[in-house]
């Protein structure tokens, strides 16, 4: 992703005009095989490698559903705090394009799988919660190539059948930054419960985005404009930005705005209309005759609950109650579970106040700055927890255990060896002290007369010597201690 952290403001808004989105999120399940074929949902595998019979809607092919999936969707449900329908149904939704064989897509849309929910945003002004209306279970279409033969359309069918879950909400969100963090939100929890990987670059994550403008203070919602198929959080914002802009200009100059479904071109920076909205009965949505509805008992579905790990919002908790934390250190450490459990394992073996600092300061800085995820970092969990634990111990001061994890940050290195190796270890013995201390002293008579008649600043001058003379490795605390009888 790019570094370009250009803010987009609704400019024309003048403060008189609200924003109002509302998301339609396609999730992809993580899930090795398809929602209602067995054939494999690898990403990037050679084109239609990946098809069964059913995918390729063959006649008289039946699809059989997966059930890992209704799991997922289910545990996603619950991570969203909404209710579980013991019974809903699939239908056909019924449209013509190339890349979907049936004609039609099974999906959900009067009785979905889950029900209303809602997220809890962490906003700098406070938690605000976001309204989930319902998620449903549905297949995605395959995909229409069109920039390789340049007068063919190709098709690839290995996308055709994977199971998505459709998130919606509700239209609650007013701003760029609620739109960053409501995203953010739902991939953090759909992670720690691994139903989808949230991998935007790939298209496991993507969202239709409503927006609409009204003055402040009126109730009524304006009408909305659909932007389909935004495949970043960047593009998202910079989509909405537009869209609301355009839709104030209108109404400004007297017009009304359409509803439509729109298209975001990432090239211009602009919404273009695709076409008028379509309607539900445009789509002659039918129950699937193919497919019974599903019926799912309480112990079904109490059964999941049980394998709920903690998700976000209780970790942060824990994290501010057990670990004494700052709201604001809780929300980094579990925005993202590989970063929490990090987190964890270090802690359990040091001190949670330290790794706290450590994580949040010079790991997230290496990270930033080898532009990595905390997956991929060169100092093992182990290493860290070993640095912490030299600093508490007074092996090594926290200076010098800056220079040692420059040299862990090379290559997964022992942090024991290397202050071994190096002689790093921190001078703490008394006489030896004394013995720098002296000549500190000796050698400096005019800063010392000063130092006694009353230049306090002085005493920094003093230190600062020591921890030269001792190349950095003298002990910071006993130097004080010293220093100031010696000099008093
Ligand atoms: P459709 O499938 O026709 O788009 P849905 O009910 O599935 O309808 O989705 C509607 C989405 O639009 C929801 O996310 C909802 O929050 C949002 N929405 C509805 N009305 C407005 C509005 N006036 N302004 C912005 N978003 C809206
Ligand atoms: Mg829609």
């Amino acid at each position: 992703m790019s570094k370009n952290n250009k803010e987009y403001l609704i400019k024309r808004d003048n403060n008189e005009y609200e924003v109002v989105i509302g998301l339609e999120v396609h999730a992809q399940v993580l899930s090795e095989s398809k929602l209602f074929s067995a054939s494999p949902t690898k990403f990037g595998s050679e084109p239609n490698t990946q098809v069964s019979l059913v995918d390729a809607a063959f006649p008289g092919m039946l699809p059989v559903i997966n059930e890992f999936c209704i799991k997922q969707a289910i545990k996603t449900g619950i991570g969203l705090n909404a209710r579980i329908n013991n019974r809903s149904i699939f239908d056909r939704k019924n449209y013509f394009y190339a890349d979907l064989p049936q004609g039609y897509q099974i999906s959900q849309y009067k009785n979905p799988i889950v029900g209303e929910g809602s997220i809890t945003l962490d906003m700098p002004e406070g938690e605000k919660k976001i309204g989930i209306e319902r998620l449903h279970l549905e297949q995605d279409a395959g995909k229409s190539i069109h920039d390789i033969d340049p007068k063919n359309t190709l098709v690839d069918l290995n996308r055709s059948g994977v199971a998505l879950m459709e998130i919606v909400s509700k239209p609650d969100l007013r701003s760029l930054d609620e739109v960053n963090a409501f995203i953010k939100k739902l991939r953090s929890i759909m992670r720690y419960l691994g139903t989808c990987d949230g991998n935007m670059q790939e298209g496991s994550l993507r969202a239709d985005v409503n927006v609409s403008v009204r003055k402040k203070g009126v109730l009524e919602l304006g009408t909305r404009c659909e932007i389909k198929n935004v495949n970043s959080i960047k593009f998202m914002q910079m989509a909405i930005d537009y869209e609301a802009n355009r839709q104030v200009d209108v109404l400004e100059e007297g017009g009304t705005v359409d509803q439509e479904t729109r298209l975001f071109d990432t090239k211009k920076n602009e919404t273009r209309s695709m076409r008028t909205k379509e309607d539900a009965h445009d789509y002659r949505y039918f129950p699937d005759p193919d497919l019974l509805p599903l019926e799912l008992n309480d112990e079904f579905i109490e059964d999941i609950k049980k394998d709920i790990p903690e998700l976000p919002d209780e970790k942060k908790k824990r994290f501010i109650e057990k670990f004494k934390l700052s709201p604001y250190e809780a929300n980094i450490l579990v925005s993202d579970i590989e970063t929490s459990k990090y987190f964890e394992d270090v802690s359990i073996k040091s001190d949670i106040k330290l790794a706290t600092n450590w994580i949040t300061g010079e790991l997230f800085a290496l990270l930033n700055d080898k532009s990595i995820e905390i997956t991929e970092c060169p100092i093992s969990s182990e290493n860290l927890a070993k640095l912490i634990n030299l600093i508490k111990d007074g092996t090594i001061s926290g200076k010098i255990a800056k220079n040692v994890f420059e040299i862990m940050a090379d290559g997964n290195k022992d942090p024991e060896k290397i202050v071994e190796e190096k002689g790093l270890k921190q001078q703490s013995d008394p006489k030896e002290l004394e013995k720098i201390i002296d000549k500190v002293v000796l050698d400096n008579p005019k800063n010392v007369g000063a130092y006694k008649s009353g230049k306090d600043k002085l005493f920094g001058f003093f230190v600062g010597q020591v921890m030269k003379q001792s190349n950095g490795k003298a002990n910071p605390q006993l130097v004080n201690e010293i220093l100031k009888k010696k000099l008093s």
